[in-house]
């Protein structure tokens, strides 16, 4: 099957005082039919990536392929791509369904023609009753909708989402976030998304890739990233990890290297009152017990040395265990990650 986009050596530098490499030879796959999110922290290169691929910047070097043909020097009215911005850019004097509509009366598309499509892609943003309405009158999560639904109207290989979520509040972004993943699958369109929140990121892609100074350091499902990190930059960047070098890491693993231990593998109890003799142990103290409602965070320092971080899940009955309280982590060594020290070539 022929790729949906691939990026080969793309590299974008600005010129300036001083001058930045801000995508410095990144090359990706990807697939067909994907939910595919570039995750990274702010200035790591993502939407200038994407900018490429929709054609808006033009690449230092390197190639951008779509469907298998190479679009790099095609401006971006002749890539078969459509973008949704965070900031939605709809049309604020024309009604919903005209800002639909928008994109075929470009291309020419009948009136009869165009309205079919832009009610059959309204249905697919699950909002085809306020076609009518002017974007003023709509909330947050509907004007998002309409955006998507302008951008699938023309059914583009690739649809470039740039953090399109960014502007909702919490409650609002996870209710998207759902939806959004469910739209994708209904309309098989190949969807390529930026963001710099790890959680959407896992919650919604098929694959990820983890982007840091300008470079892919990982790409993998949800699981491989959040398990099998990489680099000790996609074992900090994605979830917590507490990360164990040096003396600690001696102590704890039992030898030199850099390794990870998730919160949530960690079970903090009462010094004494350990529960599994295959277990590997640790003496500390709590210096932090934070209740958030179905877990409850314990920082600790451990008399070892390091401080680690434990999430234990609420409800199960345990004994509440209160700050300044002796206790033991106990974890099973299967649940520790080697991290390499040097990145692998993604
Ligand atoms: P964010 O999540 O904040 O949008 P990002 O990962 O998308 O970040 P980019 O916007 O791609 O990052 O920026 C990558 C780097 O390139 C940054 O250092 C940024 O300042 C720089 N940069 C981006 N656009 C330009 C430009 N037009 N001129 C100069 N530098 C730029």
């Amino acid at each position: 099957m022929v790729a949906a986009v691939v990026l080969s050596s793309l590299r974008k530098e600005f010129g300036g005082a001083p001058p930045v490499v801000a995508v410095d030879d990144v090359d990706l796959t990807i697939r067909d039919g994907e939910f595919f999110s570039m995750l990274g922290p702010s200035g790591s290169g993502k939407t200038t990536v994407l900018r490429m691929i929709a054609g808006f910047e033009t690449p230092t070097s390197g190639t951008v392929q779509l469907g298998g043909e190479d679009v790099t020097t095609r401006p971006p009215y002749a890539r078969d791509v459509n973008t949704v911005f965070q900031d939605y850019a709809l049309f604020p004097h024309m009604s919903v369904l005209e800002n639909v509509e928008y994109g075929l009366r470009v291309k020419k598309v009948a009136r009869a023609e165009r309205r079919r499509r832009a009610m059959e892609s309204l249905e697919q943003v699950r909002l085809p009753e306020l076609g009518s309405r002017r974007p003023g009158q709509l909330s947050g999560g509907q004007r998002q909708r309409v955006a998507l639904a302008r951008a699938l109207v023309n059914q583009p290989r690739v649809l470039l989402l740039d953090e399109p979520l960014g502007a909702l509040d919490l409650k609002l972004r996870e209710q998207m976030q759902v939806e959004l993943k469910a739209i994708q699958r209904d309309v098989g369109i190949t969807f390529l998304f930026v963001t710099h929140d790890q959680e959407e990121a896992l919650t919604l892609s098929d694959r990820i890739a983890v982007f840091n100074a300008g470079r892919v350091e990982q790409v993998g499902t949800a699981r491989e990233i959040y398990e099998q990190p990489a680099t000790q930059f996609v074992a900090g960047f994605v979830g917590t990890s507490n990360l164990l070098t040096g003396p600690g890491a001696v102590a704890l693993v039992g030898s030199e290297g850099t390794y990870g231990i998730r919160p949530e593998k960690l079970l903090v109890h009462a010094r004494g009152a350990a529960r599994d003799s295959a277990a590997r142990r640790a003496a500390g103290r709590l210096v932090e017990v934070v209740y958030a409602g179905p877990v409850t965070r314990y920082v600790v320092d451990l008399d070892a040395g390091p401080r680690l971080v434990a999430l234990q899940q609420n409800g199960s009955g345990g004994p509440e265990l209160e700050r300044g309280t002796e206790v033991e982590l106990e974890w099973d060594p299967s649940h520790v990650i080697t991290v390499p020290s040097a990145p692998a070539s993604a």
